[in-house]
């Protein structure tokens, strides 16, 4: 134990003071044309490191230039593991792509500039580490190029949902065409403005848009801006319950209403697509000072900044931390209207909160230890959500509790529903879609998956649906 603690000891100590190389990103700065434009990931480079003794192995995404790799430490006999918090680093820009976890691997990216820091630690730890080759920057510019191909190929026609992730213009454009074709059963709202002020898109699909006596199943997605695939599953479900095209549809919305938060961070969306495709936080700009002077730093994590259990076990204090939990809960004007947007809604029933990647169902509790009362009750519904989204391409999604199967995190959504409105939001549940690793994608996940993966939430969710209603 002590080997892991003196390996935990010394990604704390270590320093490493150079600038991140550049890491380039070609982006969409309007929705109908491309510009070309190179950036880098300095500004996100303050990532947060918790690493202790554990059990677990984790690749580590290597950034060397244009080249990455996954490095395994110790490899599989010998895996390190992580946990909640036990030393902080933000120098060496380690980047959790995957939540810490106690059951199964965890990905994370190192800077090039960190990468010899982390390599020294692992050889001064007795560790020999498994470097897998994985080039990530490919993936990005593979991404973009098929972004740019898609546009210089329909840049006026409406855009594939099922096939491209489309930028916040042309999400709203999306939902203006769809609230306009089926105006009977489509109404797009706002809930408020984000921090840099745009539209905290509602949308509401039901039979009858005058009828508010049914029950209502709340989803939000896109809380963590370089989680692309959320809002593609958000915008996939939206469309299919508005159209009332299957049988699956036809009786998710006799029995509901459905209510979304498409894309509960729009800021956060923007600048992955503008600047840093591996953005998570929202985009306030907050200034820190201490002994030894002030700076600027941006965003609060969004799911860490509920009231409850706020600050506490899995949140950062550092708002230059992947996981900072923002100056107070509620801080964000993205959680409080959300917050005021579903504790207004009468006849609430159940909330889901959209994430990716690992492929998992969470089951409350997430910030505490200790399962609810009914927790039987709970995991039999996911269980049959998961065997629901397994028969449609045959996915295995994990069904637990964040401490079982990952690690406890204060402040989340859907905690928070859980403890706040138990009563209403007794159904509560967090999903981390595809893929189930690094070495699948990560968080840039293929187009080609997009279809694939929203037809399984939707499945789980028919399944959800079905079972909340017994
Ligand atoms: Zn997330």
């Amino acid at each position: 134990m002590q080997f892991w603690f003196a390996f935990g000891c010394l990604a704390v100590a270590s320093v490493c003071a150079e600038q991140r190389k550049a890491y380039k990103v070609e982006t969409f700065v309007e929705p109908r044309y491309v510009e070309k434009k190179t950036s880098t990931f300095q500004e996100s480079g303050q990532r947060a490191i918790y690493m202790m003794a554990g059990l677990v192995p984790i690749p580590v995404i290597y950034t060397y230039m244009d080249a990455h790799s996954y490095i395994r430490p110790g490899g599989d006999e010998r895996p390190i593991g992580v946990s909640t918090q036990v030393g902080v680093d933000n120098k060496l820009q380690l980047d959790f792509w995957s939540e810490p976890s106690l059951v199964r691997s965890t990905d994370i990216r190192v800077s090039p500039t960190a990468y010899r820091s982390v390599m020294d630690m692992m050889k001064e730890a007795g560790l020999s580490p498994d470097i897998r080759h994985s080039d990530v920057q490919s993936l990005i510019d593979k991404e973009q190029e098929k972004m740019t191909e898609a546009r210089k190929m329909s840049p006026y026609a409406s855009k594939d949902i099922e096939s491209e992730y489309l930028t916040f213009p042309e999400i709203e454009e999306f939902l203006n065409e769809l609230a306009a074709e089926f105006p009977d059963r489509v109404e797009k709202s706002s809930i408020g403005k984000s921090v840099e002020g745009r539209d905290l898109i509602k949308i509401r699909v039901a039979s009858n848009l005058a009828d508010t006596s049914k029950p209502v199943i709340w989803i939000e997605a896109m809380t963590h801006a370089r989680e692309w695939i959320t809002g593609a599953s958000a915008l996939y479900t939206i469309r299919r319950l508005a159209r009332q095209q299957d049988r699956e549809a036809i009786d998710m919305l006799d029995q509901y209403d459905w209510y979304f938060a498409p894309v509960h961070n729009p800021d956060g969306y923007v600048y992955s697509h503008t600047t840093d495709r591996m953005w998570r936080k929202n985009r306030k700009e907050q200034n820190e000072c201490s002994w030894w002077g002030c700076y600027t730093c941006y965003g609060t994590d969004l799911n860490r900044n509920w009231d409850v259990s706020w600050a506490g076990e899995g949140t950062s204090p550092y708002c230059d931390h992947d996981t900072y939990h923002g100056v107070k809960a509620f801080s964000e004007p993205e959680t409080a209207n959300l917050r005021d947007a579903i504790m207004s809604t009468p006849n609430r029933k159940a909330f889901f909160s959209i994430h990716s990647y690992s492929e998992l169902i969470m089951i409350p509790n997430g910030y505490i230890r200790t399962k609810p009362d009914d927790y039987d009750e709970v995991k039999r519904v996911a269980d049959a959500a998961q065997k629901a989204l397994k028969a449609i391409h045959g996915k295995s999604y994990r069904v637990g509790t964040p401490p079982d199967i990952l690690y406890a995190a204060t402040g989340g959504a859907f905690d928070y529903m859980r403890t706040r409105d138990g009563p209403n939001l007794k159904w509560s549940y967090t999903y981390e879609l595809r893929p189930a690793d690094a070495e699948h994608g990560g968080f840039v996940l293929d187009t080609k998956w997009i279809l694939p993966t929203a037809e399984e939430l939707f499945a789980s969710l028919n399944s959800f649906a079905y079972e909340i209603a017994k």
